[in-house]
């Protein structure tokens, strides 16, 4: 038998959402050697598992907060593969986007990570496991339609400032979002997993508040990742700063509104097909990729354009 393939995924949850569609493909064209994928996130490609019988996950052993209390999780579950015996023999790869994406500045993600494995981006629907809804997520997603917020944030572990937007710009996107005609019966829930130390407030920022721009908030890591997947499943419209949200909105259709600051444009993060998001975004857009840059943010807010945004994206519901 054919030595395996050794796929060096990326660690991040929102990497890991974007390279579903990528390792499906890479299976889809080698279908004929088992594919070994390093990643911390196993729960997210059960349907990619179920599609591709060669693909096996084994963990990555990192020691990122947020992967690492994943992975002993899913280590207990026992759902990774070990690594065979010959797996020292296996063609590697590392799935990365960067150098792809210096070398042609106009690839997305999707492209860049797809060339970084030498396949074409085929971005297709139902990559994403569907996640049952526990109590936890049952939580988050209440009785009513849900929009789901992302406060901005920072990360000690990879701190990036200069993503963020400047702040109260979320909270003023949810505050157009609530007075809307079809936003005032849905429930505004904002998720995190902020500790003060591994991962707090961005630079200036301030919490959302309860009643104003949101109804309830879990934002210190009381919902395990998946209820709050699952509640984001559920959720009609997404908001925050980039993150996962943004391939989680591409590859389930979720319509979302991303802001924001600076380091990388909006269309590498989205392509430009994905007509149900709404990027806000700083004119001129400081595009230095640099997480330490002091980027220039200054933005035109038109709450005209959310609200008209929102008119059309968050359906109709029932009048309270
Ligand atoms: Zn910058």
């Amino acid at each position: 038998m054919q030595s395996p393939f050794l796929l060096r995924g990326r660690f991040g949850l929102g990497d890991n959402i974007y390279q579903l569609p990528i390792v499906e493909e890479f299976c889809r064209v080698h279908h004929d050697r088992e594919v070994y994928l390093r990643t911390p996130w196993p729960q997210l490609y059960k349907s990619v598992l179920y599609r591709n019988g060669n693909l096996r996950l084994f963990p990555s052993d990192t020691n990122l907060r947020d992967c690492k209390a994943n992975e002993t999780r899913q280590k207990r579950l026992g759902v990774y593969d070990p690594l065979p015996a010959k797996w020292l023999e296996g063609e590697a790869y590392e799935l990365n986007y960067r150098s792809a994406m210096m070398a042609d500045p106009d690839l997305d993600v999707f492209g860049g990570l797809a060339t970084s494995i030498g396949v074409e981006p085929r971005v297709t629907g139902g990559v994403l496991t569907w996640f049952t809804a526990t109590p936890d997520a049952r939580k988050v997603i209440g009785d009513g339609r849900l929009i789901l917020a992302r406060p901005a944030s920072l990360r000690t572990e990879w701190p990036c400032q200069s993503r963020n937007p400047r702040p109260r710009i979320i909270a003023d996107v949810l505050d157009v979002l609530r007075h809307a005609r079809n936003g005032r019966t849905c429930r505004f829930v904002s998720v995190a997993n902020l500790d003060g130390v591994a991962e707090c407030l961005a630079d200036g920022e301030l919490p959302f508040r309860i009643g104003h721009e949101i109804d309830e908030a879990f934002e210190h890591g009381q919902i395990d990742i998946d209820a709050v997947l699952t509640a984001a499943s559920s959720a009609v419209v997404l908001v925050g700063p980039p993150g996962w949200i943004i391939p989680f909105s591409i590859v389930r259709r979720i319509p979302a509104i991303i802001v924001f600051g600076g380091h990388t444009k909006p269309a590498c993060l989205i392509p430009d097909w994905c007509d149900w998001i709404m990027p806000i975004a700083p004119e001129p857009f400081c595009d230095c990729r640099d997480n330490y840059h002091d980027c220039e943010k200054r933005l035109r807010f038109d709450a005209r354009a959310i609200a008209v945004w929102a008119d059309r994206h968050i359906p109709e519901g029932p009048r309270r």
